[in-house]
């Protein structure tokens, strides 16, 4: 089995170099316990604060995918099963069937498994407990979200409009630009080339903001919550912006508006959630499956890619989920 440890802890943004392939031997299968080979492996921006917060180096890299069961000494599972698994970096593992997640019931043979790591799977629910349980959307609001390109954002966008709000879009590039607008945004904009980022955004929405799903954090929020309406909900989903800071940034002061116009910010974590993640798959895959939930993937190929591909999350290199083929 080969597996992707952490050689050094990253400095600033993530080098190959911090990262070693290396190759471990499987002990024989105990009672209870299952064989699996991973057939989509998920890259996220979390594994970068993670990896820094709690692993040492040596460890292998956290991460979720989409494994096949090679052999199952567990009567609960049988060979050749996919499921969701919390494997990390590795080509093939040994669970004891615990924390393994089936793919919903009625998921459509013509629906890529990957699908299970994006927009109905861990990034999918975190838009759609964020929109829904923390900014808790009504129609005719309008929802800002950044990333917004991304396998977070790009729910989150989607989840707005089927919920009869306006949605407002950032992202790092044209071609996400375009893409937004054709999977349903009203508005977005490129912030890497708008002159300015506050008449950016009063021109998408010259009344403000209801809702805004923030996952990038730093400066933009700092100039972003200051577009809020009154009483209007910041969701605080990630700050991609600041993971790799080395020195920790210092912004501009929020407090203001934040007292005058009554706003609410509340920051989650999705796992949180995961006690009705059935509820929320079951709405996810059936919105895909009407076709009025889009996803897409940015799929590299090669388990020896697996550093690339985390690598360029934070360069913007993905439109949708970023997803590693073996
Ligand atoms: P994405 O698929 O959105 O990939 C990351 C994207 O972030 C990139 O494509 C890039 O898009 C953007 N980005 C990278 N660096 C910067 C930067 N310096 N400034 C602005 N944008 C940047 O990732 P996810 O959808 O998986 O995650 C989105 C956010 O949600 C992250 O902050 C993540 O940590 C958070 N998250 C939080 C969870 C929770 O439970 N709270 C659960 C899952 C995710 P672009 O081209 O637009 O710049």
């Amino acid at each position: 089995a080969k597996a992707w440890a952490l050689k050094k802890h990253f400095d600033g943004l993530p080098k190959a170099s911090d990262l070693e392939l290396i190759t471990t031997e499987l002990p024989n299968l105990k009672d209870g316990q299952l064989l699996l080979e991973s057939v989509f492996l998920s890259v996220d921006p979390y594994m970068r604060p993670y990896s820094q917060r709690d692993m040492k180096e040596g460890d292998i890299m956290v991460g979720t995918q989409v494994a096949r069961i090679v052999e199952s000494k567990n009567p609960a599972f049988t060979a050749g099963t996919f499921v969701v698994a919390r494997g990390g970096w590795r080509t093939h593992f040994i669970s004891d069937g615990k924390d393994l997640l089936l793919l919903p019931s009625g998921w459509p043979e013509s629906l890529p498994k990957s699908v299970a790591l994006g927009t109905v799977g861990m990034p999918g629910l975190t838009a759609y407990f964020g929109l829904l349980e923390i900014c808790k959307i009504k129609p005719g609001e309008t929802v800002l979200v950044n990333a917004a390109a991304g396998a977070v954002g790009s729910v989150v966008g989607q989840i707005a409009k089927i919920g009869g709000c306006k949605v407002v879009g950032s992202t790092g590039s044209d071609d996400k630009v375009a893409y937004l607008k054709s999977i349903g945004f009203d508005e977005a904009f490129n912030y890497k080339t708008v002159a300015s980022l506050d008449e950016a955004l009063r021109k998408a929405s010259p009344d403000g903001y209801d809702c805004f799903f923030d996952n990038v954090g730093g400066e933009f929020s700092s100039v972003a919550i200051h577009q809020m309406k009154m009483f209007g909900r910041i969701v605080v989903c990630g700050a991609v912006s600041q993971y790799n800071n080395t020195v920790p940034q210092k912004g501009t002061f929020v407090q203001f508006p934040i007292v005058f116009k009554q706003l609410r910010m509340e920051g989650f974590i999705v796992t949180n959630w995961y006690n009705r993640q059935e509820e929320a798959l079951k709405a996810l895959l059936k919105w895909v499956v009407e076709g009025k939930l889009k996803f897409h993937e940015h799929i590299t190929e090669g388990f020896e890619n697996m550093p690339m591909a985390f690598i360029g999350l934070f360069k913007g290199e993905n439109l949708g989920k970023a997803i590693v083929k073996v």
